[in-house]
């Protein structure tokens, strides 16, 4: 049995107070994953602190055209909202290839950002795992890493992030506001989640005092040519082997801008803007689409039981249909 408080948070800056006066707290939203965490003796916290009546449920337009996501807004709410559904298609598809009906519905916008890896040695407290034991060593090196990382791996851990819906929000450019006793801030989508080095154990920027309390979305949304594409053991409720968020802006067939996001490959979403750079002025087509994928996956490294991934990725390729419906944008060859 872990004995832990229960304490609820009547608004953000009674949040933060609570959570800077007991460093071994944690928020809770949903539940979805932290309570499975604390089921599984993976995490331990002192106290919970309930944030789930906080006024962080609504989704407003913002002065510059874009959206501000409130951090509780569920992910069914979200995916579902009319704004989102015309505007920005695209994360609504990533969050609707996510977990199940019923954990979406409880699943909320800053939960979805701060779960945690699932890597099957993270969660069984018998196996040397870094990220929840630092120094302990990483089990899944020479062990099972079917799902893990190809791409910004570390001797450390070689896990990945799980979430979808953080693979379209770091392909349209958003950006994720925190509150905490420095004060209130916004940190860009692509920088949020951090690669493991030699510090695993941290997932996110975000420090251990601060709450997220919003997520940003610029104006432009690719409504037009998108595609969130998903590939997994199980036609629905599985964690992705490869994901990939591509979007185009085209005047004619040539690309005026273009981005391309992967999940399940690296302990962030894995964006090159660099590789975004050289499709700009290009035409839209299978051998661009090619050497951007060549690009992207570069330096990717497999492992034992996940080599597969080096191949798979790269074909997710892009896709016009001239003269028709341009979104899917993506088919798998
Ligand atoms: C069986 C199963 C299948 C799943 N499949 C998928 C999938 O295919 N794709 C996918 O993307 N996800 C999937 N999920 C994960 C699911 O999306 C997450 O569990 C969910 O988004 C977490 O949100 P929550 O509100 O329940 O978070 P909680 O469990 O409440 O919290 C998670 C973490 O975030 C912290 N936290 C929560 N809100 C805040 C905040 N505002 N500020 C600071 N810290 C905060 C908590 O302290 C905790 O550490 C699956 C989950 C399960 C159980
Ligand atoms: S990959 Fe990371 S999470 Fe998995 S066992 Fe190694 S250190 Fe732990």
């Amino acid at each position: 049995m872990i004995n832990f408080q229960y304490t609820r948070a009547t608004d953000v800056a009674d949040a933060v107070r609570q959570i800077a006066a007991d460093p071994a707290a944690k928020f809770i939203a949903g539940g979805t994953n932290l309570i499975d965490l604390m089921k599984e003796d993976v995490e331990r916290p002192s106290r919970l602190i309930d944030i789930s009546q906080l006024p962080l449920n609504t989704v407003e337009e913002t002065a510059d055209g874009g959206l501000r996501i409130g951090a509780l807004v569920p992910n069914s709410d979200l995916a579902y909202h009319p704004l989102i559904a015309q505007r920005y298609p695209m994360l609504a598809s990533a969050i609707l290839a996510g977990a199940s009906a019923q954990l979406r519905n409880m699943a909320s916008t800053g939960g979805n950002l701060l779960q945690r890896t699932r890597c099957y040695y993270f969660y069984d407290t018998a196996t040397p795992c870094n990220k929840r034991e630092p120094g302990s060593g990483c089990s899944a090196i020479a062990g099972l890493n079917r799902m893990h990382a190809i791409l910004g791996a570390s001797e450390a851990c070689i896990a990945t992030h799980p979430s979808d819906m953080c693979v379209a929000l770091a392909a349209l450019d958003a950006k994720v506001h925190v509150d905490g006793p420095a004060g209130a801030h916004a940190i860009a989508l692509p920088d949020f989640h951090r690669l493991p080095e030699n510090t695993p154990q941290r997932d996110t920027n975000l420090e251990p005092n601060e709450i997220v309390t919003a997520v940003e979305l610029p104006a432009r949304g690719f409504a037009t040519n998108y595609t969130y594409l998903k590939i997994r053991d199980r036609l629905s409720y599985a964690f992705a082997l490869v994901s990939v968020a591509a979007a185009l802006e085209l005047e004619g067939d040539t690309i005026k801008e273009a981005r391309l996001a992967l999940g399940g490959v690296a302990h962030k979403p894995w964006r090159d803007p660099s590789v975004e750079a050289a499709l700009r002025g290009q035409s839209a087509g299978q051998s661009t689409f090619t050497r951007a994928a060549d690009l992207l996956l570069h330096d990717a490294k497999g492992f034992e039981h996940n080599a597969f991934k080096i191949g798979l990725a790269p074909r997710h390729h892009p896709r016009t249909d001239p003269g028709g419906d341009r979104h899917p944008a993506v088919t798998v060859q």
